[in-house]
């Protein structure tokens, strides 16, 4: 049997694309969020779904023990669960700053605690930060985004280094913008309006989920002593 692999966010997105990869090849998945129903519908093999929010540091870590439990050790964990609640800085509430910081930084970092002790034990293990563009780059509107994600860029970095001694990968993927449900938790209209008109304008329509979640189960699958520190991914069209 393959090792066990953890998805945070797989009810949607990224993390439902990388939960069916993953499976077809026969490993067996750990998936955590919020909506369970979603990633129960999959049916996947060899396949624990709970219903965990990732700034829950303890139901987190009790979900992956169980799951080790069962499976063995985590080999990998994908910590992908994000919010993108845009908006600009004087307009925005607040209170939707501090849940893009909640759960883009400080769930990322829950989920690196979660497994780091032991990968670190073992000598071997790969942990995976979904960060963004936005965490390269400003774009307007994404002031709480963007420091969100510069925050994942930065810990994820800083990370790699703690890991690397013990022969542990950890790897930042930095997607441009794909279709998802990302964009549709924005409160502003006006926001989503321009955004997706910017999309279309660009022409940033092909790239799909699953094009990230190839890109991500490769960079796991390179043998343990390869290290693909950081990938940008984007519409081959998107202009910046
Ligand atoms: P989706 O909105 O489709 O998926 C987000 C996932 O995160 C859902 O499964 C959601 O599940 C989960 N999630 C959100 N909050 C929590 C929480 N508190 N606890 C547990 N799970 C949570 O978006 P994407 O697939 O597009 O996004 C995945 C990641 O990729 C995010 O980190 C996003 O920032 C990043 N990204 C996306 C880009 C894009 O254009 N799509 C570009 C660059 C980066 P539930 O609601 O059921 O809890």
């Amino acid at each position: 049997m393959k090792k066990l692999v953890v998805i945070t966010g797989a009810s949607s997105g990224f993390g439902m694309e990388l939960a069916k990869k993953f499976a077809q090849d026969g490993y067996p998945l750990l998936l955590l969020a919020r909506r369970v129903e979603k990633m129960e519908e999959m049916n996947l093999p060899n396949t624990m779904c709970k219903k965990v929010d990732v700034t829950d540091f303890e139901s987190f870590e009790k979900a992956v023990r169980e799951a080790e439990e069962v499976y063995g050790k985590t080999d990998l964990i994908v910590n992908n669960a994000g919010v993108m609640l845009l908006g600009s800085i004087d307009k925005q509430d607040p209170q939707e700053w501090k849940t893009m910081l909640d759960v883009n930084v400080l769930g990322v970092m829950n989920g690196m605690k979660v497994v780091m002790d032991d990968m670190k034990e073992r000598k071997t293990g790969t942990i995976i930060n979904v960060s963004s563009i936005a965490g390269l780059q400003p774009f307007g509107n994404h002031a709480a985004y963007c420091a969100s994600k510069y925050g994942v860029t930065g810990l994820t970095a800083v990370a790699r280094q703690e890991m690397s001694p013990h022969n542990v990968r950890v790897v930042s993927i930095n997607p441009g913008a794909v279709t998802t449900e990302l964009l549709g938790h924005t409160t502003d209209q006006s926001i989503i309006d321009g955004y997706n008109e910017w999309k279309e304008s660009v022409g940033a329509v092909n790239i799909k989920a699953e094009d990230v979640a190839t890109t991500i189960k490769f960079a796991y699958e390179l043998p343990q002593g390869v290290l693909l520190r950081e990938i940008v991914i984007t519409d081959t069209r998107q202009d910046a």
